[in-house]
């Protein structure tokens, strides 16, 4: 491009030498006076330098096209970011953005946007974000066949904040609440279970219990479902799919009322369905922390190494015995987050302990500082750096 301006303005300039008026003249006049070869000379000078001012002019553009070419190939400065942003977030989600909206602001929701599963088919929305508080941090509102939403300015990843371990959460569930229109749309909610945390929902896939009758077990609402992505996505992005857990299924629990278990041996959590009940005996946060607990049985059977459980069963006091759980610990109650987590086992104590360090975490700095850091440093910190699950710890 800048070759061809280049030869476009040597042409240009050689034009506009062959129609110079004076060259005319200089064929006409067989003699010319002394000062008029001395002013052509001087109008000489003048036009190479008009021409190179010219060429510098073109190139100058040319720069600036050529810049302004690669908006989309390969953005380098703010502005161009801030298109980059802003245009595909309009191209790929229909999603448009006002004024109130910085590049940074842009980008972390296209960030967010593209962790959504393929295929969405968005109506057009306009966003906006506002100081006030919003639940969930978003509100969604309809006016024709247009989305008017609206999204708190505080839910935005914050730079140097304490929270490492999944800082755009709280942007991931409003999003969330936009793609499955304020969890209503249940094949979006199951889309997002299975891609994002290879979770299936259908009691009758998971052959959890080939003694029982499927009718022990009851459909989650999509509350319940919409609870479980909130609390898987607390945790690093490299544990949000753990390859053996499949499935989660809610049983109706006339007997055992609340009791909810993990099957690692049959890639299953099964959660009761009394805990899911909100206007039962359990607060939202028991239930997440129940939740939780029970992700962290798989943690402890496939991704933690032996040293990793050997060395919280030392911070425990944990060894082995003839006790009915086949554990004992040399601990007093106080070094526990639970009186389950002090009567039962290594692993146990280790999910009631992830439990508490995600729901009530100042309950597990305060009773137990030292399993506290052992779950961040150990587990959390380390899985926040990487992508994908391993044995690596
Ligand atoms: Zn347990």
């Amino acid at each position: 491009m800048r070759i061809f301006l280049i030869v476009l303005a040597i042409q240009l300039a050689r034009l506009i030498k062959s129609i110079n008026p004076f060259r005319i003249s200089e064929g006409i006049l067989k003699k010319k006076p002394s000062h008029f070869v001395s002013g052509c000379a001087s109008f000489n000078f003048l036009f190479s330098f008009a021409a190179f001012l010219l060429l510098l002019i073109i190139l100058q553009s040319s720069c600036y096209v050529s810049g302004y070419n690669t908006l989309n190939k390969n953005p380098t400065s703010q502005r161009e970011k801030k298109y980059a942003a802003h245009l595909t977030l309009e191209e790929k989600y229909s999603v448009y953005l006002d004024a109130t909206w910085t590049t940074k602001d842009a980008a972390a929701l296209l960030k967010v946007f593209e962790t959504m599963p393929f295929g969405l088919n968005l109506q057009f929305s306009r966003w906006h974000i506002s100081d006030d508080d919003l639940e969930n941090g978003i509100k969604i509102e309809s006016k024709d066949k247009l989305k008017l939403v609206t999204i708190s300015r505080n839910i935005f990843p914050v730079e140097a904040s304490e929270e490492v371990l999944s800082p755009d959460k709280h942007l991931y569930y409003a999003v969330v609440q936009f793609v499955t229109e304020n969890g209503t749309n249940r094949s979006v909610i199951e889309l997002i279970l299975q891609t994002r945390y290879g979770i299936s929902v259908h009691a009758s896939l998971t052959g959890v219990a080939p003694n029982r009758t499927p009718e022990r077990y009851s459909a989650f609402e999509n509350d319940d479902l919409m609870l479980i992505i909130s609390v898987f996505e607390e945790f690093p992005p490299a544990l949000h799919k753990i390859p053996q857990l499949k499935y989660i299924v809610r049983r109706i629990d006339t007997e055992e009322r609340g009791m909810s278990y993990a099957r690692p041996g049959r890639g299953s959590i099964v959660l009761a369905e009394s805990i899911l009940m909100r206007h039962g005996p359990y607060n939202l946060n028991d239930t997440r922390k129940i939740i939780t607990h029970e992700k962290a049985h798989f943690l402890w059977a496939y991704v933690f190494n032996d040293q990793l459980k050997l060395d919280w069963a030392k911070l425990g006091g944990w060894f082995r015995d003839s006790s009915e759980s086949g554990w004992s610990t040399t601990k007093e109650r106080s070094a526990f987050v639970t009186a389950y987590a002090y009567t039962e086992n290594p692993n146990e104590d280790m999910a009631e302990s992830i439990g508490y360090y995600f729901v009530y975490p100042d309950q597990l700095r305060s009773c137990c500082p030292e399993k506290y850091e052992f779950i961040h440093n150990r587990i959390m910190l380390l899985y926040s750096k990487l992508h994908t699950p391993s044995n690596l710890m």
